[in-house]
């Protein structure tokens, strides 16, 4: 196993992309890497064993790399959440304010319900808004959502106070 700390080696900085002032976190390096990808996904699901969550929500697109392998090593089961018009049954949306503009994302509204324990997926928490989301997405479900787990915490942006529940990351910028 790679030390966590190895991990922040495969983090990419990609300077004023997709915007200039953003730092964008490419996590391809990692993805590549068959011992990091292990390591990575091994210290997302720890803190989540033993807690009884029967659904794990990927966001899209990068909490859907994630989430799959976290799920099976829980025992749950995918839900997808994606942006607003790719699903194809039922789905009920939230929308959420981005630093210009506003976003949305969508889940079927089947998809868990009050007999779920769920645990929500992402790559990087940054301001929350998108975690935050598709928490509210799951709760109108009915679903009992028991945390959040992203590999990469922006902790200057503040957003893990804006989720109402418990939070695990594997890697912290401050
Ligand atoms: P937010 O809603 O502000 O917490 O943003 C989180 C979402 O945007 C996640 O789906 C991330 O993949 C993406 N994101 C935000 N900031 C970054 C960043 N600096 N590097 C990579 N992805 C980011």
């Amino acid at each position: 196993m790679v030390p966590i700390m190895d991990l922040t080696r495969l983090i990419r900085d990609v300077p004023d992309f997709p915007k200039p002032g953003i730092t964008f976190k490419d996590i391809t390096p990692l993805l590549a890497d068959p011992v990091a990808f292990e390591t990575a996904i091994a210290a997302m699901a720890m803190p989540w064993r033993g807690k009884g969550i029967t659904k794990v929500i990927g966001v899209e697109s990068r909490g859907f790399i994630l989430a799959p392998p976290i799920a099976m090593r829980l025992g749950a089961g995918f839900v997808p959440v994606r942006k607003p018009g790719k699903l194809p049954w039922k789905a009920l949306r939230e929308e959420y304010a981005l630093e210009y503009g506003k976003d949305a994302v969508e889940i079927h509204q089947d998809a868990v319900g009050p007999a779920d324990k769920v645990l929500v997926v992402d790559d990087v928490l940054a301001t929350g808004g998108t975690l935050k989301a598709t928490i509210s997405l799951a709760q109108r479900c009915g679903a009992n959502v028991i945390g959040a787990a992203v590999l990469i915490e922006l902790a200057f942006l503040a957003g893990a106070g804006r989720l109402n529940c418990h939070f695990s990351t594997v890697l912290r910028y401050s």
